[in-house]
């Protein structure tokens, strides 16, 4: 495929239209281009700032075609992005990357393999496709460990913890039916993530690293500077550039990894876009990760991804809407994104708040203080 450089003016069409495209979309209105997106729900999120929405299921190919006509560069915000429609976008439009990536990191055993093969540590792994594999992973790999489905899992969802055979009751029904992966259970320090941006020019730039907090498997919240040493602050650094040349990236990856209670830097997983753990950057970076997405999509030169001053992010859940409105008045110190969720179902993610101060503590207070 031919590099393009996509100028303000045209058009960026987004495939998926939760908060992750929103943002993105905001990114490039402010940069001046137009935007399209497709996504089944007609006030989705990302709709509600775009120039023209495509409401049809993501494997509807009139809408691929739509998208084609329309859309000067197509980009994703989601990992199952229906393979025909990528192939048709391929072909008839500008999909500068590709969907290779999204062919690795939607099946954990093809993105640990990937991850593994590009020589960067991970957690000792097996595959569970049968009773018999089962059984050979747990003799090998013991308790405790982690079961987790191999597609399809997201905030620890499709995840069984093992402290025993007794643990496998829940899960065993569905061995056999359902890929897994079984997973040694690292002690760990720190969860910890790097976003890695390349362009198609393959010019990369890499954000700082952000230490994560996760409560009943949602990221909670995000601290940067990441409280870990310097040199494994540079480690995690290296994993994720290491990583962005080996899968060849375009565009945006996010590199969660454990910092183990034994001092290394393993990876865990990857996603192929702006991530939760980078929204700290808008009000933090020079440059947003969904500015560099945007950039790095249409050609331009990347911008500087320097952290201006220590930051945390706290998601919003559809519970802490309300709270957090109420306390309003409270919220000068804090940057307040709302993603235009109409529904405030309990876990679902409805904004983040990014409050900066002098030192990681001092935002760590000021989080207090808002409750
Ligand atoms: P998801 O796709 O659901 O985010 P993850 O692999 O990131 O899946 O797992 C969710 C959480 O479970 C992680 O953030 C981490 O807290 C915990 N976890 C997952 N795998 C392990 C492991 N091997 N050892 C220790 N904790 C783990
Ligand atoms: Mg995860």
């Amino acid at each position: 495929m031919k590099q393009k450089t996509i100028l303000p003016g045209q058009t960026i069409g987004i495939l998926g239209g939760g908060q992750l495209g929103r943002m993105m979309a905001i990114a490039a209105k402010e940069m001046g281009y137009r935007v399209a997106v497709l996504d089944p729900t007609e006030d989705c999120p990302c709709a509600q700032v775009a120039d023209t929405a495509i409401v049809a299921e993501y494997d509807d190919p009139e809408a691929a075609k739509k998208m084609a006509e329309c859309a000067d560069v197509v980009t994703y915000e989601f990992e199952n992005v229906d393979v025909q429609t990528a192939d048709y976008l391929q072909e008839h439009s500008y999909l500068p990357q590709g969907w290779h990536l999204l062919e690795i990191t939607k099946d954990r055993l093809n993105e640990k393999a990937a991850i593994h093969e590009a020589g960067l540590p991970v957690v000792p792994y097996l595959p569970v496709r049968s009773q018999e594999e089962l059984k050979a992973a747990i003799a090998e790999i013991g308790f405790p460990s982690v079961l987790k489905t191999t597609e399809g899992g997201y905030d620890g969802k499709g995840q069984y913890v093992l402290h025993s055979e007794k643990d496998l009751q829940e899960a065993l029904p569905y061995i056999g039916k359902t890929p897994f992966e079984l997973e040694k259970w690292l002690p760990f320090e720190k969860e910890i993530s790097v976003i890695v941006v390349r362009s198609t020019t393959g010019e990369t730039s890499v954000f700082p690293v952000a230490e994560n907090i996760h409560r009943h498997n949602i990221l909670h919240h995000t601290l940067v500077p990441a409280r870990i040493p310097d040199a494994l602050r540079k480690e995690a650094t290296q994993h994720a550039l290491h990583l962005a040349e080996a899968l060849h990236l375009v565009g945006t990856l996010a590199v969660e990894m454990f910092v183990g209670t034994d001092g290394k830097v393993y990876v865990n997983e990857t996603a192929p876009r702006p991530h939760n753990s980078g929204h700290f950057s808008i009000n933090a970076c020079d440059t947003s990760q969904f500015e560099q997405h945007i950039r790095a999509i249409c050609g331009l030169p990347l911008g500087s991804t320097a952290l201006l001053k220590p930051v945390i992010m706290v998601n919003i859940l559809g519970e802490h809407v309300h709270p957090v409105l109420d306390k309003i008045s409270l919220l000068s110190d804090a940057h307040l994104h709302l993603y235009g969720k109409d529904e405030a179902r309990t876990g679902r993610k409805m904004g983040h708040l990014n409050i900066l101060g002098d030192s990681v503590q001092d935002v760590i207070d000021k989080a207090e203080r808002l409750g």
